[in-house]
């Protein structure tokens, strides 16, 4: 079985969520991963209290909403304050905690999700290939994302990522060990030649700096390499933004890397924030591999 992002993968250190993915090596040493590295790195620190004085200033009972006896997730203790802020529901006759899933359904099934855009969660991602990564930036609304500069970083640290496909196919797998063997040695090729020619007065690369030579080396040896290169990533979006994308990309539609990737985020969501995600269902698709579907899509 190739490897896979199943309920199971789910990890948690502290109470926060993380699929790990381990490097393997070829013979020849050239490291690769095959399948996503997920952690959520970043959640809301809600503090309520700190609205106090704003709720105390109507004097009639408005900060007793701060003593409700059932404690929220810190996202839905958020996006729900926000919500009910909009009708100043702080009084007796507010939705309290306990009915906290009928509230977040009423907003998913009306549609009304700016109050999901306030809780924000951000991940780091490896173990992703940069055709995944192309995928993924393709996402605007409510994202933001700092991605593995191909420009800075040495090729010693570039590794790659074996497709779900040729992780059970021998001859498939033998060829993509040779290729990512090839491509390590091509770029270290590229890049010794261009550090030798310049070197030599060629000034094919007019780098003075030294930093700036190894980059304008980098910029150039990176055009070898191929699409299966690691490309970590940190992504941050709010609430409505990671459902968008997961009702997108945990879908038959989508390609399978990114779908894999899309789906163990979703686990990692539904374990931190629950009763957002929760309208979730979790479909095992022909070929062995999750989706999900909800009836509130696109909130
Ligand atoms: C199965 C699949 C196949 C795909 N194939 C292709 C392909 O062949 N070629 C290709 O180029 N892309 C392809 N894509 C990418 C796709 O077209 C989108 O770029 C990507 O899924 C991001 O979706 P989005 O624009 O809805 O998301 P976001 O950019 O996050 O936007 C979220 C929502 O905000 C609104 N919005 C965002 N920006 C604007 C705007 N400028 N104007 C108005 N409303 C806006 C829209 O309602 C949008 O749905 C594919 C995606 C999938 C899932």
């Amino acid at each position: 079985m190739p490897a896979q992002i199943t309920q199971s993968s789910v990890w948690t250190q502290h109470g926060w969520p993380f699929i790990p993915s381990i490097p393997l090596k070829t013979g020849s040493g050239t490291p690769f991963l095959t399948a996503p590295g997920i952690a959520i790195v970043a959640k809301p620190d809600t503090r309520l209290e700190m609205a106090k004085s704003y709720l105390a200033g109507f004097n009639n009972g408005f900060e007793e909403y701060l003593k409700d006896p059932n404690a929220l997730p810190s996202g839905e203790r958020l996006a729900k304050f926000a919500g009910q802020l909009c009708y100043q529901s702080f009084g007796s006759k507010r939705t309290t905690n306990a009915d906290a899933k009928r509230y977040f359904d009423n907003i998913k099934e009306s549609g009304h999700g700016s109050v999901l855009e306030h809780p924000t969660f951000s991940f780091l991602f490896w173990g992703i290939s940069r055709s995944v990564t192309h995928e993924l930036v393709r996402h605007r609304a409510g994202f933001g994302f700092s991605q593995v500069s191909q420009r800075y970083v040495s090729g010693k640290l570039v590794r790659f990522v074996e497709r779900p496909e040729y992780q059970d196919d021998p001859e498939l797998h033998e060829q993509f060990t040779r290729r990512i063997d090839t491509m390590a040695a091509t770029y270290e090729e590229v890049a010794r030649m261009l550090f030798s020619r310049q070197r030599g007065g060629a000034e094919i690369l007019s780098g003075e700096e030294k930093t700036d030579l190894r980059k304008r080396v980098n910029q150039a040896a990176r055009s070898v390499l191929p699409n299966e290169t690691e490309a970590p990533i940190v992504v941050t979006a709010n609430a409505r933004a990671w459902r968008h994308f997961i009702e997108m990309r945990a879908n038959p539609h989508a390609e399978v890397e990114i779908r894999a990737l899309a789906f163990g985020t979703f686990l990692c969501l539904k374990a931190t924030a629950p009763i957002l995600f929760d309208d979730y269902e979790e479909v095992g698709l022909p070929d062995g591999t999750w989706g999900v579907t909800t009836k509130f899509r696109k909130v």
